[in-house]
Parts: structure tokens; C-alpha cells; sequence
């Protein structure tokens, strides 16, 4: 976790007349987003590879980042810097021997889209894309094809029309409110869009993904938000920290507040070559989100999406990582390692072995140290 110091950003030159209420405003984050090279270059030194990758994704996909976001990288020459590889084009994104074979949306999230926006997959939840705008676009990102088109929320009468599907089909208990960023949106329109499903009686948990906690956690000192969140109490918030250089004291702060208002926070890992596949980040990672009161959840494989896949690492990492954590870190530190699969045909969860063997006497076991233990049954 990084204690930042009071007036932090003002270390960074191109920053240093900003004033602390500016800064803190989560609106000016966003109006003052950094959006192509020249922004980013008054911030970060760029390699020639960098600035070459920004010229050849450029028209493809999408760059941007908050000022809070890119101010947590301590070394601006590192091109190694985990936040730093999250948010800065490369040029495997567009290298057609890693990603030609694969499709922008091999879960079909589009084709399983009963009504636009909406996906229904599973029978008791619904996908709501609210929005396909982020304040900051993640390299690895699984809707990465939303990159491609223009940034925008969704019109009222979209809206309207993905609440009816919801009423008239009882069998959703469930509606995960993503996007692109649904925090992004302005309280109004967010308040619209949560009173509508609030009020849906079959509807139990409004699910919101959001990564504001990672990349503006300013979003969470807003009363208006913390009213809402507050008044319609079926919200779970879960949020996607990949590395514990993005977890910060006003991390703990935003968190905090949240949980005042009753309001779950849950963190989902994506998997990630060169930023988190490394037992010890992992570990680190999930005690500091245990510090903060964040209770870790999924740890995924990472998406075969074109444009993504060269932080895919092997399968067997993930299992690797659970294995070092457990007997390390409290259970409840340990997320469930999961693989989403092709086809949309659902989410598996992978866990290393340690049932060995059984009978109708007996079961074998190894524990965390590798030591064999029989019990009877
Ligand atoms: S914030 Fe979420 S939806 Fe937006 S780019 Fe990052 S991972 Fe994708």
C-alpha cells in the first residue's frame, strides 16, 4: 500500500499549480483525463517502442488515463512500472502472430444480447452495459472491442427498453451494472438507472464493476453518490486492484466510506504476464486489500480477447499462486481462481488438488507443507 504525502501531485510538474480542491474533485479527474501522447509524455518518459505503439494503436484502440491514476508511478522512466503497463499501448496489442487467431468477444456477450446492452447468460443474472465510457482505458481489458467504438452512456430509451426485458423476466435475480465505467456516469443518470431496477421487485442484488476505486477514488467522497449507494441498499460494489501499488491510503478513506453506507466491496484480479504473475504481488496484493476491508474474490486467467492476449500467462500460474497462498494468508485473503469459458458457456473454477485419494474407509489429503494425512470417514 503507498501513504501518499499531502499535495502528492504537485511533485509533477505539469500539476504543480493545481489546488487541493481541484485535485479531490473527482470531475476534474475526469474532465482533465490524460488522452494522448503529448499529455502523457508531460507526465511519463516514453521509450521509442512506446511511442511507437501509441502511433499504431492509436486509431484502433482507445488511450486514457486519470491525473491520480498515472501520479501513483513512482519511477517515470520504468517502462517495467505495473500501473504504468496497464495503461500504456504496446505493440503486441496489435501483433497478428499473438492476437490473429482470436476474437474481440469469444465469450459472445454481443450475440447473447437479447435486448442491446444486455446480456443474459446465466438464468438468474443479467449483464447491463450502462456505459461504454471509462476514465481510464485498460490495456488488458475483456471488452476491449468497445475501444473501437465512440465513447458514450446509453440513451433513456436504451435504458427503458433493458428494464423491460428485466420485469418481464422474472427468472433475473441479479443485474451487473458495468460497462465501460457505470461510476463514470453522472449521479442523475445513475440514479435513474438504479430507482428503475431498485424497483423491480424479483431483483435482489444490483451488482456495479467499477474500477473508480483503483484509477479515482475521489468518486467516493461525492455525498450524492454516497446517498445513493445508501438508499438503494441491494448494491454490491466490485471493484478490479491488480497490484498493490494501486491500493492507497485515500484507497482505505473511499472504502470506508462506502462500507458506511452498507454497501459490500468485493475485488476481482485479472491475471496479468509481467504486472501481477508473481506469488509474492499476489500475496501482497491480498493483504492489502484485506487492510483496506476489501474482501478479495475472483482471481482470474486472463481473457483470450484479441488485443489482450500477450499478458495471458500459463494456466498452471494461477494454481501455482493459490497453492503459495494457502497456509500463508487467512482464508479469507484467498480469491477462487477462475477461467471464463469460450462460447459464453460460463465461468469454472480451478483449485489446486488436495483431496489424494478415498475409499469408503478413508480420504487422503495433502496439506499446504505437502505433509500426507489419512482421516477416517
Ligand atoms: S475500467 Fe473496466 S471496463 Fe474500463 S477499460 Fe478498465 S477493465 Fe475495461
Amino acid at each position: 500500500m503507498q501513504i501518499l504525502e499531502r499535495f502528492y501531485w504537485k511533485k509533477i510538474k505539469v500539476w504543480e499549480n493545481i489546488d487541493e480542491n481541484q485535485w479531490t474533485n473527482w470531475k476534474w479527474q475526469i474532465a482533465n483525463r490524460l488522452v494522448d501522447l503529448s499529455q502523457i509524455e508531460s507526465v511519463l518518459k516514453l521509450s521509442q517502442e512506446e511511442k511507437q505503439a501509441f502511433k499504431i494503436t492509436g486509431n484502433i484502440f482507445h488511450f486514457g488515463t486519470t491525473p491520480y491514476y498515472v501520479s501513483l508511478i513512482n519511477d517515470i522512466a520504468d517502462i517495467q512500472n505495473p500501473i504504468r503497463k496497464q495503461i500504456i499501448p504496446a505493440i503486441e496489442e496489435v501483433d497478428e502472430n499473438i492476437q490473429g487467431f482470436f476474437s474481440f468477444d469469444p465469450f459472445l456477450e454481443d450475440k447473447m444480447s437479447p435486448v442491446s446492452g444486455l446480456t443474459h447468460r446465466y438464468p438468474d443474472r443479467v449483464l447491463f452495459r450502462a456505459t461504454n465510457f471509462c476514465s481510464v482505458y485498460c490495456r488488458h481489458c475483456m471488452r476491449k472491442r468497445m475501444f473501437l467504438e465512440e465513447e458514450r452512456a446509453r440513451s433513456k430509451q436504451e435504458y427503458e427498453t433493458m428494464f423491460s426485458y428485466i420485469r418481464e423476466n422474472k427468472s433475473i435475480k441479479e443485474v451487473i451494472i458495468s460497462g465501460g465505467d457505470p461510476l463514470t456516469l453522472p449521479n442523475k443518470k445513475l440514479e435513474f438507472i438504479l430507482k428503475n431496477l431498485y424497483e423491480i421487485e424479483h431483483i435482489d442484488i444490483i451488482r456495479i464493476g467499477s474500477r473508480e476505486l483503483v484509477v479515482n477514488p475521489y468518486r467516493f467522497f461525492d455525498e450524492g453518490l454516497l446517498e445513493l449507494f445508501d438508499r438503494y441498499e441491494k448494491i454490491w460494489l466490485i471493484t478490479h486492484f491488480n497490484h498493490p501499488d494501486e491500493i492507497t491510503d485515500i484507497t482505505k478513506k473511499a472504502v470506508k466510506n462506502i462500507l458506511s453506507t452498507g454497501t459490500p466491496v468485493l475485488n476481482q484480479t485479472v491475471l496479468l504476464k509481467g504486472i501481477n504473475d508473481d506469488e509474492k504481488v499476489i500475496e501482497n496484493l491480498m493483504r492489502d486489500l484485506l487492510k483496506v476491508k476489501i474482501k478479495p474474490y475472483y482471481l482470474f486467467f486472463c481473457d483470450p480477447v484479441k488485443g489482450v492476449l500477450h499478458f495471458r500467462t500459463e494456466l498452471e500460474k494461477g494454481v501455482q499462486i493459490l497453492e503459495y497462498l494457502r497456509g500463508r494468508l487467512s482464508g479469507l485473503g484467498i480469491p477462487v481462481y477462475a477461467v471464463d469459458l469460450d462460447g459464453g458457456l460460463g465461468k469454472v473454477p480451478v483449485f489446486p488438488q488436495y483431496l489424494l485419494d478415498k475409499n469408503e474407509n478413508e480420504a487422503v489429503f495433502r496439506n499446504y507443507e505437502n505433509k500426507i494425512v489419512k482421516i477416517k470417514l
